[in-house]
């Protein structure tokens, strides 16, 4: 495409019909070929003739008409859907009641509605909202399971049997096997064998680790694991 157009009088660009060459003319700093023109409404307007046709297609009266053009009914704008004009126009265009597909009816003037700046009744922006605070509240269960203590393998100071989870009961005189998960104590078992305790505390911390991993994969609750979390005394 040629960068400069020739514009010709007579030529007519959607409303405007050029009358006069006016030359090279300031405008805005820089020297512009201007054309006055004759709208189909009747007023003359200058225009720069790079914007002929392109940015300007009418004196104004274009946007106008656009503005008030009424919006058929059933009309559908995301959400909504226009139900009714309710006869009232203002400097945005006409007032129309409008249904949202939650159930919802809400009024919205037209130019609000052509433009794509208003979609639902709100039910979407509070979706949204809700969808971004779901978001926040999993990042803060993420960081209140505290993965590095999940990890952590050294015992505390007061564990009896130098594995992390695992402790002797001398009133039943058994090793007990248990695991800390989103603050709460889960009971994997006794067992007369520290290894076989260590061995149970170690297979815990595994699926455990991947049951979490997975449940925030899926965005599922992380209740409800296999694990009994009642301290029970199972041979297990
Ligand atoms: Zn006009
Ligand atoms: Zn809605």
């Amino acid at each position: 495409m040629p960068k400069h157009r020739t514009i010709n009088v007579g030529d007519k660009y959607e409303r405007l019909t050029v009358l006069e060459n006016l030359g090279v003319q300031p405008r805005g700093g820089k020297p512009k070929s201007v054309y006055r023109c004759q709208c189909d409404c009747g007023k003359t307007v200058d225009v720069i003739g790079a914007l002929l046709g392109k940015h300007v297609k009418s004196c104004g009266c274009l946007n106008m008409d656009n503005l008030v053009r009424p919006i058929p009914i059933g009309t559908r704008y995301s959400r909504l859907e226009v139900i009714k004009d309710l006869g009232v126009t203002t400097g945005k265009g006409k007032i129309y009641l409008c249904k949202c597909d939650c159930g919802n009816e809400i009024m919205s003037d037209g130019d609000h509605l052509k433009q794509g700046f208003k979609k639902s009744c709100g039910c979407l922006h509070s979706e949204q909202a809700k969808e971004r605070g779901c978001r926040a509240l999993k990042a803060m269960l993420v960081q209140g399971t505290n993965i590095r203590r999940i990890t952590c393998k050294k015992p505390p100071s007061n564990n009896n049997s130098g594995v992390r989870g695992v402790h002797w009961r001398p009133d039943k005189e058994r090793w007990i096997a248990t695991i800390g998960f989103q603050g709460k104590r889960y009971y994997l078992g006794s067992f007369e064998e520290l290894k076989d305790a260590k061995d149970t505390r170690k297979v815990a911390e595994e699926k455990l680790h991947d049951a979490f991993v997975k449940a925030w994969k899926d965005g599922a609750s992380t209740q409800g694991h296999s694990y009994d979390n009642k301290e029970s005394d199972g041979n297990g």
